[in-house]
C-alpha cells in the first residue's frame, strides 16, 4: 500500500529495523551516511536499495530537511555503490518512488539501483 509522502517518520518502518539490525538484510555497502542492501524482490539482475542513515520519510523530506553534509554523503554513497558493482559502463538506473502517486511503500527514503543487464525503456 503506497504511503502518504508527508506522513511523520515511523521508527518502526521496515528499513529503520534493517538499519538497527533488528531485521536481516543482505548488505552491499555502508558508510557514515548510507546503508545499501539487496532488494528482497529484485526487479533486475542487480537491484540494490540505498538508504540514508537519517530519519527521512521520502526524497521530498530528505531534499527539504537534510543537511548539505547528509545530502552529499548520501549522493556520493549511491555513486560508490554503482561504481563498486562495475555499473558505470554499460550503465544503470536510479529510481526513488515518492508518496502515493509514486507508489512508495516503505516510509524511509530509498533509492533503487538497477543494473547488470539491459533495462529497456523506463517503467510506466
Ligand atoms: P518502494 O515501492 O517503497 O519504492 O520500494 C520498496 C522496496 O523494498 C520494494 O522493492 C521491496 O521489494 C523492498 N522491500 C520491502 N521489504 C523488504 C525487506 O524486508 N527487505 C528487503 N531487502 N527489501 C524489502
Amino acid at each position: 500500500m503506497p504511503i502518504d509522502a508527508i506522513e511523520p517518520y515511523d521508527d518502526e518502518n521496515i528499513f529503520a529495523k534493517i538499519l538497527r539490525g533488528e531485521i536481516p538484510s543482505s548488505k552491499v555497502y555502508e558508510d557514515d551516511w548510507a546503508y545499501a542492501f539487496s532488494d528482497i524482490n529484485p526487479q533486475a539482475k542487480l537491484h540494490v536499495l540505498v538508504i540514508p542513515k537519517g530519519r527521512y520519510v521520502s526524497w521530498d523530506d530528505f531534499s527539504a530537511n537534510a543537511s548539505a553534509e547528509e545530502i552529499a554523503g548520501f549522493v556520493r554513497a549511491v555513486g560508490t555503490v554503482a561504481r563498486s558493482h562495475g555499473l558505470v559502463e554499460p550503465g544503470y538506473r536510479l529510481l526513488a518512488n515518492v508518496g502515493a502517486h509514486g507508489g512508495q511503500e516503505v516510509p524511509h527514503l530509498h533509492v533503487h539501483l538497477f543494473g547488470g543487464e539491459p533495462l529497456g525503456p523506463m517503467l510506466a
